[in-house]
């Protein structure tokens, strides 16, 4: 199928997207890397009137330091997963955006795109919550910052307005001695995820549990953190059983979906299972630099 017609408007300024956004509200959406939004309106799943590239927007791209880590919202997934600075101070997002896709979808998609589009299956979305980030939303109306626990509100659904555009990402600085890991399930290299676990974890002098993140992905209609899970762990000393009793923990009240892939019986407990191995990887890279 082909998109119905729509008019298109590249953009070279972030001043002139916000403007056409203001002007065209509703009717008009985005396109940056179209990896998702392509296929939804060829499928006629999405109509828009006006489109709104934003590819030429240099100003909207890079990654830069300051007070931890900001990445403009065209920057692609594949610059990110490569850059020495997200290697540096995010490795939970470089190991997350290498597993988005295949390469050639990470050449093309972008790191506002993969967030504004919040589905419950992608890498970024779950990362930004692991990481406690936040996104810069611009619109005629000015500037707003979006904690990223506040984005993602239902299946494909943000806090971000029609007439908002999704400029850069905040992730606050990163402890170096945290360890990480990011533990998935597909049946194909490549797919989306069946159910996902992104973790960080750090340990006190004393050796107890005094920071532990769990972000789940492919079990709810949004990214989930597993903060009952995370708070059980805070003061803990780190045993296989612990992690164990954590995954338990962090599938207590979920409600996954049921749909070809897998049932909600089977996401529960490939989650049960995720969450006690990553937890061990995680803990086994506390204190060694990316
Ligand atoms: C075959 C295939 C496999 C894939 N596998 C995975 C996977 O395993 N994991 C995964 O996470 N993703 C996967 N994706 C999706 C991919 O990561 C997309 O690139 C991403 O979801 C959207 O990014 P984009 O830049 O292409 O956004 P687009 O498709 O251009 O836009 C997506 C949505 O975001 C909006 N938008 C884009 N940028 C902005 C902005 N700056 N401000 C406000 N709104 C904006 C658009 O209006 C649209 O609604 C896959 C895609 C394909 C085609």
């Amino acid at each position: 199928m082909k998109p119905t017609a729509f008019e298109y408007h590249p953009a070279t300024t972030s001043e002139e997207a916000v403007a056409l956004l203001a002007e065209h509200g509703g009717d008009a959406k985005v396109i940056a890397g179209g990896q998702s939004l392509v296929p939804l309106m060829a499928l006629r799943l999405a109509r828009v009137d006006h489109l709104v590239d934003i590819n030429g927007v240099e100003s909207l791209s890079g990654i830069r330091s300051e007070e931890g880590l900001r990445i403009g919202a065209v920057t692609r997934h594949r610059t990110a997963e490569k850059s020495a600075l997200v290697l540096e101070r995010a490795p939970l997002l470089a190991a997350a955006l290498g597993q988005v896709g295949h390469v050639a979808i990470r050449n093309r998609g972008t790191i506002g795109g993969s967030l504004a589009h919040a589905d419950p299956a992608a890498e970024l979305p779950a990362a930004l919550l692991a990481l406690d980030g936040r996104v810069t939303a611009a619109s005629s109306r000015g500037t707003r910052t979006i904690d990223a626990s506040d984005l993602f509100t239902g299946f494909l659904t943000t806090t971000l307005e029609p007439d908002e555009l999704l400029t850069e990402i905040a992730l606050p600085p990163w402890n170096p001695k945290a360890g990480w890991s990011v533990q998935e399930f597909a049946r194909r290299s490549g797919d989306f995820a069946i159910a996902g676990v992104l973790t960080v974890l750090s340990l006190n002098g004393n050796g107890r549990v005094d920071d532990a993140r769990i972000s789940l992905i492919g079990v709810a209609s949004t990214p989930v953190r597993a903060r009952a899970a995370e708070q059980a762990l805070i003061g803990e000393t780190p045993t296989d059983e612990l992690w164990s009793a954590a995954g338990e923990r962090a599938t207590e009240g979920l409600e996954p979906p049921s749909d070809l892939h897998g049932s909600a019986a089977y996401r529960r407990q490939l989650t049960r299972t995720l969450v006690r191995r990553s937890l061990h990887e995680a803990a086994s890279r506390i204190g060694a630099a990316a």
